[in-house]
């Protein structure tokens, strides 16, 4: 295979080209790395080379490191980690200092990168080792370094070249937030240094007029000194300072990834810069080393690409939806037409009353008027999507539909009777949705004729945000309405996870145990500001009462009744009743009433926690401490997604880990619940879960399957992480 390859021309340019065989997107292999080291050595050598320039042979330059090299470098342990990234540092290196003397600085060869397209991770730090990069007029191209946000960093040279490159400031956003740029903002925040119609054409001009000067890098001339100052400089010192601050306050301390870029930024700062490639390297094998950096990067993208891709999908031929029917336009069926139309899909849209249906087509509308103000769409592009939307009361309209997706009032008998409606008119082999959030899908199904092809599809709100897409089987849910469903999914651009069909299914069994923890805490006289801190010092994006307040206290009413009812003497939430029943008589119904758990203002922003919280359920004298409240808050949802498995409701760790994260937020840091139990390994939890039943009851009860693995020795991903555990 080769990945890189070079062509002389008669001017003396050599241009390599990359282009990964058999893949639409180049990523740096290991062999591809030594390719590109020997042709480098080749153009070096050949003095009939006057310059280089690298390219792509794809529409895209290339979207970063191969994983399978990192898991490969990780097989070594520290040392073939810290080898394998100091093999890339010389290899860039080489091309930076591209042969010239470094005493003079002279007689090197210039060596410039042209982007066609996209470049990413890797894509983009070995551009940066070049001495000038020329992106194509590509608006949809994206240039940046998102590592980031899988829980890594750029540790091939890109956060010591780009820290000195724009200061740490300026820097910032690229690195700790992985801002993604087209090419024209990237030239403007000088990523990149050129933009032309052609850019193979322009590097390739500019490398026979390059002179010495040209190929120096700031940093590797004298008197250099970082923009925006370094370290231990007045300026500079503050925005250490106050970096260190900002990424403490933001992730709580529990992102290694942001701590080490910034100390490996700092360290850098201070030593030369081949000194400072070494820190990279270090902070970097240090990273990878942290179960963390694993755990996310398999979570947030190994697993939840497989998942996009399909890899629970049944056999069945290609199912894409051509026409999508939604009765009901209220918040969530205004939302999946809002993103079935944007998918290109032909939508109907139906309601009781034409009003009604047109105030859910006119949230399209909406979302699409403030993508045109933000610049993120035309008004053509609007027509084109507003035209594919028929919003009516006329249920014949639903003629043609190949996918019904049902989101009407949260009724048995209203839904029955929607179910039956439809399917008087829609084509035989249609496929029927619910988007039930609290309704077993086999009970809804009853209503249908063709119980084989009704599925739950169960969207988050607000639908246009919210990736994940839990998909239920009924009972007599047959394959095709599966790969129906994940079909759909997949069109509308989301993550799907597929679970089997029980109370709450699989996102809200696990959460609302956490809002119902956090919720017993203060009835126990925790205080609110410690339960809520303890949550997010776990990495959770919002404590427990902050999220009931955004769910909004009346649906978690409705919910507790709603289960009291069906689960009789066995309820075990009354205390978690006492409280959010005081607040709903209150009027205290959440953000959206703008009295909850906290306070708000008149603009529903958020202030504290409520002051009468301490009046209503004093604080206690002794706290506990913040381990066992993070326990509680962790656990709690842990168990329950272990439950969800060992009871055949979810059938793949891989979704309830990606669904956790995606679905709820479940501190993405661990990589999702059977992440995070691996990371504490079978037996500790088992010992914190005994003692956590001992003192607060049974919901804590270890589950057999994790008191087995505890016994065992075994891991969840080392028994299941190949996939599916149940058919
Ligand atoms: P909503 O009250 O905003 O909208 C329901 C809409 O259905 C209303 O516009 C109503 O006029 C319409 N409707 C009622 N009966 C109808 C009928 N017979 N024919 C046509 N239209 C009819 O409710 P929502 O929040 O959009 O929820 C809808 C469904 O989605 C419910 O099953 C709910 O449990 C579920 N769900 C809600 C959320 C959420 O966060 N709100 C999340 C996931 C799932």
């Amino acid at each position: 295979m080769t990945d890189f390859t070079m062509q002389k021309d008669a001017d003396g340019v050599a241009l390599i080209t990359w282009d990964l065989p058999g893949k639409s997107m180049n990523v740096l292999t290991m062999e591809g790395a030594a390719e590109l080291n020997a042709l480098i050595d080749d153009a070096l050598a050949d003095e009939a080379v006057k310059g280089v320039v690298i390219t792509s042979g794809k529409k895209d330059f290339a979207g970063g490191m191969d994983l399978n090299v990192i898991a490969g470098m990780k097989q070594g342990g520290a040392q073939g980690v810290f080898d394998g990234v100091m093999g890339l540092h010389h290899l860039l290196r080489k091309i930076e200092l591209a042969g010239m003397d470094f005493k003079t600085k002279k007689g090197g060869k210039p060596i410039a990168t042209a982007l066609p397209g996209t470049a990413l991770g890797i894509g983009l730090e070995l551009p940066l080792a070049t001495h000038r990069i020329f992106a194509a007029d590509n608006p949809k191209a994206k240039i940046g370094l998102p590592e980031i946000m899988v829980g890594i960093f750029p540790g091939g040279g890109g956060t010591t070249r780009l820290s000195r490159k724009l200061g740490a400031m300026a820097a910032a956003p690229f690195l700790l937030e992985g801002k993604l740029s087209d090419p024209a903002k990237a030239k403007a925040a000088g990523l990149i240094d050129e933009v032309a119609t052609d850019p193979v054409a322009a590097a390739r001009e500019w490398v026979l007029r390059a002179t010495d000067v040209d190929l120096v890098k700031p940093w590797d001339a004298k008197g250099y000194k970082m923009p925006g100052g370094e370290p231990y400089h007045p300026a500079g010192f503050m925005t250490f300072v106050g970096a260190s601050a900002m990424i403490h306050g933001k992730t709580m301390g529990v992102y290694p990834a942001a701590k080490a870029l910034l100390s490996a930024v700092y360290e850098g700062a201070l030593v030369p810069f081949d000194t400072a490639l070494k820190i990279e390297a270090r902070w970097f094998t240090n990273l990878l080393m942290n179960p963390s950096s694993s755990a996310m990067i398999r979570s947030l993208f190994i697993n939840k690409e497989a998942l996009e891709k399909g890899a629970n999908r049944p056999e069945a031929p290609d199912q894409t939806v051509k026409k999508v029917g939604i009765i009901g336009a209220g918040m969530m069926g205004a939302g999946i037409a809002y993103v079935s139309a944007m998918a290109g899909i032909e939508v109907v849209l139906i309601d009781n009353a034409q009003e009604a249906a047109d105030r859910g087509k006119s949230y399209s509308t909406g979302l699409l008027d403030k993508a045109i103000s933000r610049k993120k769409a035309s008004e053509e592009k609007k027509a084109e999507v507003l035209a594919r939307i028929t919003a009516t009361t006329d249920y014949a309209a639903l003629q043609g539909c190949d996918l019904i997706v049902e989101a009407v009032f949260e009724d048995p008998t209203v839904k029955a009777e929607v179910t039956k409606r439809a399917e008087a008119v829609i084509p035989e082999d249609a496929i029927f949705a619910t988007n039930t959030s609290t309704l077993p899908i086999s009970g809804l199904a009853k209503a249908s004729a063709r119980p084989e092809q009704f599925i739950g599809i169960h969207f988050f709100s607000p639908v246009d945000k919210m990736l994940l897409v839990e998909i239920i089987k009924g009972k007599e849910t047959g394959p095709r309405a599966v790969a129906k469903a994940l079909d759909f999914v997949r069109q509308i651009k989301k993550t799907p996870i597929v679970v089997n069909d029980a109370r709450f299914f699989y996102a809200n069994r696990c959460i609302i145990p956490y809002i119902n923890e956090g919720i017993r805490m203060v009835a126990e006289g925790v205080s609110p500001t410690l339960i809520e801190n303890a949550a997010k010092m776990m990495g959770m994006p919002l404590g427990p009462l902050q999220l009931v307040d955004e769910t909004s206290i009346d649906l978690g009413v409705k919910i507790a009744k709603a289960t009291r009812a069906a689960m009789g003497d066995a309820y075990p939430d009354g205390a978690v009743d006492d409280v959010i029943f005081k607040l709903a008589d209150a009027g205290r119904l959440g953000r959206k009433s703008k009295a909850g758990f906290y306070d708000y203002d008149e603009a529903g922003k958020r202030q504290g926690l409520w002051s009468g919280i301490a009046l209503a359920w004093p604080e206690a004298d002794t706290q506990p401490e913040l381990t066992e409240i993070q326990h509680r808050l962790m656990y709690i949802q842990s168990l329950e997604a272990v439950r969800a498995l060992e009871e055949g409701v979810l059938e793949d760790i891989r979704e309830g880990d990606v669904g956790a994260i995606l679905g709820w937020g479940f501190a993405p840091w661990s990589g999702g619940p059977f992440s995070w139990l691996d990371i504490m390994g079978a037996a500790r939890s088992a010992e914190i879960t005994d003692g956590l039943a001992a003192k607060f009851g049974p919901r804590f009860a270890t589950p057999k399957l994790l008191s087995d693995m505890a016994a065992k020795g075994e891991s969840f991903y080392g028994k299941f992480g190949a996939g599916k555990v149940a058919a």
